[in-house]
């Protein structure tokens, strides 16, 4: 029999997970928080250069899962977010990585060998940690938003304005996201209300001139969002007037909250080095302030947030904890 040269798996054939669950006994080369793109990423570079590694994520995909298209991912002209999250998992799934999902990392320590403790209670062992955790949207924190997200409560126009035709919706925010978000709604909802806190929008003007075109959209500036309303899905937003104090009701089947991000970086306060953003600051290698920790994608302070450079950072901060295990 001939030697087969075709190493390469055909895009049809299933990919066989090997992950294992992870040890507490054991002391990783690498621990990896996060399984946006540029966690994943991470672990392919970490895998295959043949140190010992985990990766502990909330959720797989990060942003990406609530993307619908891309079309600057390089390789692809178009792909779905979530097809191209199936890609990232079958990647990094191919190796026995220790993995786990679904779980939420509470605090780490910077000693020599760093200790990762979840919000469970569990506590992990690392040489070196990758701190790729990504952001996530701001909250209103009003009563209601938690109670109703997902049900009506949205924060991605992106992913949820289909479900509102016909319907009323209410954004809150006057930047680019949100007037992009009430363009999206105006198209299709029967009556969008902005409410935005300051007396002006704040969005680029180009798209305050789309906005303009649309005769279904009211805007309340100088006001904010008190109550959201609603037994099992939203009714009623309760919105007060800012400058007067005076409340009125809006009655709403959603409303999209699109007033910015915030980098999930709690859980590294007081021992990474963070910027007025509550960005991680990382120097060129993905190096944080403290020896032995890196960080990377969209928690850190390297400019443009996209899918590319999180994944390309992801690699860069896996080569310089390899580097940094393999010389220690
Ligand atoms: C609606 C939308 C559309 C977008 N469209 C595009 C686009 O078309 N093209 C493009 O290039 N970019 C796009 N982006 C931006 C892109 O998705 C992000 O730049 C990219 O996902 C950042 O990757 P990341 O790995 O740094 O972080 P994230 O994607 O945020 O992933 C972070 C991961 O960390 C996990 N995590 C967070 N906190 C913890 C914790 N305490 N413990 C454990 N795990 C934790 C999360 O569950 C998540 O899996 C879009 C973003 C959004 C929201």
């Amino acid at each position: 029999m001939g030697l087969d040269f075709n190493l390469k798996p055909s895009q049809d054939e299933e990919t066989e997970y090997k992950t294992v669950d992870l040890d507490p006994e054991m002391t990783y080369d690498v621990l990896i928080i996060g399984g946006g793109p540029a966690g994943l990423t991470a672990a392919v570079y970490c895998m295959r250069k043949g140190v010992s590694t985990a990766l502990i994520t909330d959720e797989i995909g990060g942003q990406v899962t609530s993307t619908t298209e891309i079309e600057n991912y390089m390789g692809y002209m178009y792909v779905e977010g979530e097809e191209l999250v199936d890609k990232f998992e079958d990647q990094v799934k191919q190796f026995e990585i220790a993995y786990q999902e679904g779980k939420r990392v509470k605090s780490i320590t910077d000693d020599q060998i760093n200790q990762v403790t979840l919000e469970d209670g569990t506590t992990y062992q690392a040489k070196s940690i990758i701190v790729a955790a990504g952001k996530s949207s701001r909250k209103i924190n009003c009563p209601g938003e938690e109670r109703l997200t997902g049900k009506g409560v949205a924060y991605c126009a992106i992913c949820d304005a289909p479900l509102y035709a016909d319907k009323e919706v209410v954004i809150v925010g006057g930047g680019n996201s949100a007037i992009e978000a009430a363009i999206d709604l105006a198209k299709i909802a029967k009556e969008v209300t902005i409410v935005q806190l300051l007396d002006h929008l704040t969005a680029d003007e180009i798209l305050i001139e789309r906005l303009e075109e649309y005769d279904n959209v009211n805007i309340l500036y100088e006001s904010e969002v008190a109550e959201i309303e609603g037994e099992n899905k939203v009714e009623n937003i309760v919105v007060q007037d800012t400058q007067q104090n005076n409340k009125q009701d809006i009655a709403a089947d959603g409303i999209f909250i699109e007033i910015g991000w915030i980098p999930n970086t709690s859980f590294v306060e007081g021992v990474l080095q963070l910027n007025d953003y509550n960005e991680i600051m990382v120097d060129c290698k993905c190096r944080t302030n403290k020896e032995g920790i890196f960080a990377a994608g969209d928690i850190t302070n390297v400019p443009f947030k996209q899918i590319i450079i999180a994944s390309g950072e992801g690699a860069k901060a896996a080569l310089s904890a390899c580097d940094y295990v393999l010389k220690s």
